[in-house]
């Protein structure tokens, strides 16, 4: 439990279930109200949506499966300004009031920036974003005010120094980027802590990296817990699941109230519930295991591609750059290179050769990936 007596798992509703599989905005809507029935029913409260989120559908699906189904007192709702689009100061208001009538609610109980960095900051500050925040916050629309952010430990030691007024953070935490020189999680958690402000985490599974761990690490994951036995709360006769060991570490921080989970099957939110449910913290034993995972996996992944998908929102080509991404990780660990997933990947999408090198998907990407070079890699890889 956090300090308010939720529970510290949170459903993040930008993977929610597809009807069609290359379709983001073909949400099956029946499959999420399952799922939010049984997150529910376990006890578990916190949603977190975005503007943008499976092409500006999220905020909606979130009305018709929890709003209109669930007394408004019984949930928590996050939503996030989008910044990025943000063109003038009175743009604020113009979305705000778009995503309070797409959610069908009256105020939200948490409120970001979204996905805010060095250069959106300055924008941010010259809108005045944050003085936004705090006359919806006194208007009673706003519970907490916070933001989303993906940069370096010092732009957030400057940013939540400049506002003290933020209740909360929303970092990107996950034991791979605890140490990294683009995430800086470990870092960032500090800053946050110094600062005396909760966290929230957003990517605990890094987009599913750490779901799907390379051979050589899954075998220490599975030699630890044949030798062990699962550590990680309900499940006590099964292995756990990679996915169960990262949300748990992300949890195991002292100062993080919520641990955000994209979920696209009712299996998957079934099993998340199962072991948050009566949340265990990592082991000593289960510690070691996860540094002697992150030295593996630091030699073998490519690109350290989130699958966000923000950077095929802005492409003019609609590459598929995630799921190109994830081909060339697939190709670093295992060696294979799979032409069947580059054919359905790039049906309805521009071929990894078509990019003009125009820029924008990598001033959208929050890792800073170069993701022009990439592509050419990949391209050389699979068109050539
Ligand atoms: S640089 Fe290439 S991949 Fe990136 S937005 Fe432009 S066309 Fe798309
Ligand atoms: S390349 Fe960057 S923006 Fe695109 S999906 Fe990956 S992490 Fe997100």
């Amino acid at each position: 439990m956090n300090q308010s007596g939720q529970k510290k798992f949170g459903f993040g509703c930008m993977r929610l279930p597809l009807v069609h599989a290359d379709d983001p905005k073909s949400i099956d809507i029946e499959q999420f109200k399952s799922m939010v029935d049984l997150y529910l029913k376990r006890g578990f409260t916190y949603f977190d949506t975005a503007y943008p989120y499976h092409g500006e559908q999220s905020e909606d699906a979130v009305r018709q499966a929890l709003v209109e189904r669930y007394p408004r007192n019984s949930f928590h709702l996050a939503d996030k300004m989008p910044i990025l689009r943000v063109k003038g100061p009175e743009d604020y208001p113009m979305f705000f009031e778009t995503q309070l009538k797409r959610c069908g609610v009256t105020y939200f109980d948490s409120y970001l920036l979204h996905n805010l960095g060095r250069d959106r900051y300055d924008n941010a500050q010259r809108f005045g974003a944050f003085d936004f925040l705090v006359r919806k916050k006194e208007e009673g629309r706003i519970g907490r005010i916070g933001f989303s952010f993906h940069d370096d430990a010092q732009t957030l030691d400057r940013i939540l120094t400049d506002h003290p007024e933020v209740d909360f953070v929303q970092l990107q935490i996950n034991y791979l980027d605890w140490d990294g020189a683009v995430a800086q999680s470990g870092r960032c958690y500090a800053i946050a802590q110094q600062h005396g402000k909760s966290v929230t985490v957003m990517e605990p599974v890094k987009g599913g990296t750490l779901a799907r761990l390379p051979a050589e690490a899954m075998d220490l994951f599975i030699f630890y817990y044949k030798r062990t036995g699962n550590q990680s709360g309900d499940l006590q006769d099964m292995i756990p699941s990679p996915a169960s060991l990262a949300i748990r570490y992300a949890a195991s921080l002292d100062h993080v109230t919520t641990v955000l989970s994209g979920m696209s099957t009712l299996a998957q939110l079934d099993e998340n519930t199962s072991f948050m449910q009566s949340f265990v913290p990592l082991t000593e034993g289960e510690k070691n295991l996860v540094k002697e995972i992150t030295d593996v996996m630091n030699r073998t992944i490519r690109v350290p591609c989130t699958a966000c998908r923000y950077c095929t929102e802005v492409c003019p080509k609609n590459i598929n750059i995630p799921d190109y991404f994830g081909l060339l990780n697939l190709h670093a660990v295992t060696g294979q290179k799979t032409n069947m997933y580059y054919q359905r990947f790039a049906m309805n999408h521009g071929k990894a050769s078509d990019c003009v090198s125009c820029g924008q998907c990598e001033k959208a990407c929050p890792q800073h990936i170069h993701i022009r070079e990439f592509l050419k890699e990949f391209s050389s890889l699979y068109e050539s």
